[in-house]
């Protein structure tokens, strides 16, 4: 099957089970302050959960954008280095709103895997939360799962929470142990790329309180995730979902664009390079076809340094002009029928992208070359701890995220003084107070008070970039 065809059967499957198919909510969540971007299938349905509000249907499925690039899901440090994190991609999921339970969540799940998909079950794994014994004989009584492989987990991996307080709830989750010999079982959930996880089933039973209590909610809900890149990979027979045709396209344009191919391997410098620039080229595209823009705090930061690292690997493979507008085609492609925004904005995101690239460009060369004396400079000291102050010169004058200094220092085996760079920011952040205070005063002697700066001013823009490094 292509991927097309595995989006298609996962929604075929659920609709036959009378779920009604919804389309993905945008990636910028539309009315969720505490939420940069949507970072699962649930985020739409929240108030659903939270007993706020209603749907008119009470089982739904559908493929949801996701981004997981900031605050709690962050795993923007993975991308390129393992074959199985990406800061964009689709959850496959379903939902019951007070319907069907854990028996059917977990049959149907164990059903589409396989009868309909045929995936080796000696393979797979189930794991539950500790307490939670009524889904553990469900996989008994419901799957023919070999039973030694239901596994027990505590909080941190089989217990789902929504945030601080709200909904929340014990979780099951599917892993799939692809060890050549199949013994990878010790594997389930230490973050090994051989055995990885396919689904989760969360069962939304609680509201947690302020004080850290659990209240059992009027009605109990069913939420599951599953990483679509992740099981096209595995019914593609790849190791890596980088092997399967969602990213070989791409790859395809980057040796077109660059000259350099794709050779799969974990650690070869062009490769981690490759993988990057695809991903990123996605979360770009997806982002900024919902309407986000890149800027200097908050979601815009993110996406910015996100397009300031592809463009720096872009440079990896002896590339020095944008590329990352040109790959936006293939995706809307590819996908394009799946994500008809794609095509829509097409035009417009090409422009933002260009753009972006066309600017880090500007700096970058001569930011690399700084970048590579301090390195040179240390070497002959026998330092390798990158000072705060040269961190914040690459940020301040030649626009480094702080994040790409790191992983530039961290590829020849270097540290950055954080708490210096910190201090750089916070010294920043004074002078443009200072600054302010005293245009202020100007105005205030000349008689009538007015503000001489009524909108946000701009020397802030450091302090506020900070403040979002600094959380993310
Ligand atoms: P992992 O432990 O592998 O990081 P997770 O437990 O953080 O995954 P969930 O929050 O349970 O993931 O999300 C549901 C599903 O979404 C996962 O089972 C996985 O298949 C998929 N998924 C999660 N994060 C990513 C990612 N960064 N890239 C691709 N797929 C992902
Ligand atoms: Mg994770
Ligand atoms: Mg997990
Ligand atoms: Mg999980």
């Amino acid at each position: 099957m292509n991927s097309r065809e595995i989006r298609q059967s996962f929604l075929d499957f659920f609709a036959a089970k009378e779920h009604r198919i919804v389309r993905s909510a945008p990636v910028i969540p539309a009315e969720d302050p505490t939420l940069l971007f949507t970072n699962a299938g649930m985020n739409q349905f929240k108030d659903v959960f939270l007993g706020k509000g209603t749907r008119e249907y009470t089982r739904a499925a559908d493929t949801q954008k996701c981004i997981r690039a900031s605050g709690k899901h962050n795993d923007l440090e993975d991308v390129g280095r393992d074959t199985y994190h990406h800061t964009f991609f689709e959850m496959l999921g379903n939902w019951s709103f007070g319907d069907y339970y854990k028996k059917e969540a977990i049959g149907w799940a164990w059903e589409l895997m396989t009868d309909v998909w045929k995936l080796p079950k000696e393979r797979l794994y189930a794991t539950v939360y500790h307490d939670d014994e009524e889904s553990f004989k469900l996989w008994q009584s419901e799957t023919d799962i070999e039973h030694s492989h239901i596994l027990k987990f505590g909080d941190k991996d089989n217990f789902w929470e929504m945030g601080e307080t709200g909904p929340c709830g014990p979780c099951s989750e599917i892993h799939i142990d692809l060890t050549p010999d199949g013994s990878g079982g010790p594997l389930v959930n230490v973050g090994d790329h051989r055995v990885i996880e396919l689904w989760n089933l969360v069962f939304i039973q609680y509201d947690r309180q302020a004080d850290g209590s659990l209240q059992p909610l009027p009605q109990k809900h069913v939420d599951t995730g599953m990483g679509f890149e992740r099981v096209t990979a595995v019914l593609q027979g790849k190791s890596s979902n980088y092997d399967s045709d969602v990213f070989t396209p791409l790859f395809e344009k980057i040796t077109e664009l660059t000259g350099v191919r794709y050779t799969a391997s974990l650690d070869s410098a062009t490769d981690i390079a490759m993988r990057v620039i695809a991903d990123h080229c996605r979360t770009l595209t997806f982002a900024l076809s919902d309407g986000a823009m890149p800027g200097n705090e908050g979601r815009g930061y993110v996406l910015r340094r996100i397009l300031r690292r592809a463009v720096r690997y872009a440079g990896t493979l002896g590339c020095h002009e944008p590329i990352m507008y040109k790959m936006v085609e293939v995706l809307v492609r590819t996908m394009g029928d799946v994500f008809p925004e794609l095509e829509k904005q097409q035009p417009t995101v090409e422009k933002i992208i260009r753009a972006e690239e066309e600017s880090f460009l500007v700096t970058l060369g001569r930011g690399t070359e700084i970048f590579n004396e301090v390195v040179a400079g240390m070497k002959t000291s026998g330092s390798t701890t990158i000072s705060g102050e040269d961190a914040f010169k690459l940020y301040d004058t030649f626009g480094f995220p702080l994040d790409l200094t790191r992983l530039m220092a961290a590829e020849v085996g270097f540290g950055i003084d954080e708490e210096g760079f910190e201090h750089c920011m916070t010294e920043q952040k004074t002078r443009a107070r200072m600054d302010r205070k005293d245009k202020m005063q100007v105005q205030d002697d000349g008689g009538e008070w007015q503000w001489f700066a009524p909108e946000a001013p701009t020397e802030f823009v450091g302090y506020d970039t900070l403040e979002t490094s600094a959380t993310l």
